[in-house]
């Protein structure tokens, strides 16, 4: 959180304008640092960014399939089937959890309108890739990009690829705005309509072409944001401290997998600290370990697990889900407390709680 005094200070306007939603002035100011953050012409904020991803999949009029991961938070599944789509789920890269780029065509029908892809811990996927294939088939393409805020791929911001990205501002994230989320969006006139379906359909005072719903962000979580993006290269710094701690801390733990990102391809953002537990290494498994740091009041989160395949909702519905090494690493995932005032210290308690569990 910003110092109590800075977010006094940026609500102050709100008592002299009295405006507290409705894409008032802080929410124009937000507006306007972003588009600059991300290089991007059309960037529209939502009150959070699940509601954000099922607006743009509406806005994309999609049909049928969309070929997706399975290793991901219940939004992006969610988002899909709420707009009466099929999920078709894809495997994940045992590499980097991003979804297996080589595996998307052999799902590709002529029900299949679109891709929905998700940037994993802040990996992004390969987006060229993803990009060609799309192209190649005629096919939309969507990137849940809720993990990868800051993050470019070859000095690009990563929204600039595919035709829409999803950033996620809930007080979880790099990022915040308390709750809240932005859409990046390529084509103006998706945009226009992402705008309308935010605001209940209404496109002018007397003209509502379209079921839209209720998105807006508010004036209290847009002042939120400018605060938190004054001090967003600080809490990189910090973040990548604990993050160089943690690589430190947990050589050579026998069952442990640090985490690594796997290419030096694209900036990093630090927004996790996965491990995967290997029980036949070591003979302690990820729940054990899980319940043990819980004791010494180390909080760790099964992120992502279950997988929104296995989600009982999607039981019965016949969806296809070949999808073996998301089941493999979401069985074996722990991610480790990670935020910017985590500091040097803590990461090294947490790693020698880990090095005297893992010892058995
Ligand atoms: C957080 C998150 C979302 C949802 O964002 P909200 O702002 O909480 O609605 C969607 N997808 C992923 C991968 C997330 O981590």
């Amino acid at each position: 959180m910003p110092l109590y005094e800075e977010y006094c200070r940026e609500i102050a306007s709100i008592w002299d304008n009295h405006y507290l939603t409705n894409v008032g002035p802080k929410h124009q100011a937000l507006q306007a640092q972003l588009k600059e953050f991300w290089k991007a012409e059309y960037v529209e904020l939502f009150v959070n960014g699940h509601l954000s991803l099922e607006i743009a999949i509406k806005a994309l009029e999609l049909s049928g399939e969309v070929i997706t991961t399975p290793y991901t938070f219940a939004s992006s599944t969610h988002a899909l089937v709420a707009n009466g789509l099929t999920p078709v789920f894809c495997d994940i890269k045992a590499s980097d959890f991003t979804i297996d780029e080589d595996k998307i065509e052999a799902l590709i029908t002529e029900k299949t309108s679109a891709i929905l892809a998700v940037h994993v811990y802040g990996q992004p996927c390969n987006v060229k890739r993803l990009e060609e294939i799309a192209k190649k088939h005629h096919l939309k393409l969507i990137f849940d990009a809720a993990h990868a805020f800051g993050v470019e791929v070859d000095g690009r911001p990563v929204s600039d690829f595919g035709d829409v990205s999803m950033f996620s501002f809930h007080a979880t994230k790099v990022f915040h705005t308390i709750e809240g989320g932005a859409l990046v969006i390529r084509d103006e006139e998706v945009a226009k309509k992402v705008r309308a379906l935010r605001n209940f359909g209404i496109e002018g005072p007397e003209s509502v072409p379209m079921v839209g719903t209720n998105a807006k962000m508010n004036e209290f979580a847009a002042a939120m944001g400018i605060c938190n993006l004054r001090h967003h290269e600080e809490n990189m710094r910090k973040r990548s401290d604990a993050f160089a701690g943690y690589s430190e801390g947990l050589e050579g733990i026998p069952g442990i997998r640090k985490f690594e990102y796997v290419s030096t391809d694209f900036s990093r953002n630090y927004a996790y600290y996965p491990i995967i537990v290997d029980e036949k290494a070591c003979g302690i498994s990820r729940d054990t370990l899980q319940a043990e740091l819980e004791k010494q009041n180390i909080y760790t989160r099964k992120y992502f697990y279950p997988l929104t395949s296995d989600f009982a909702c999607y039981q019965g519905m016949g969806l296809t889900a070949d999808v073996p090494v998301a089941h493999n690493t979401s069985d074996r995932v722990l991610c480790l407390p990670m935020y910017a005032e985590l500091g040097r210290e803590t990461v090294d308690e947490i790693c020698g709680a880990i090095r005297e569990i893992m010892r058995g």
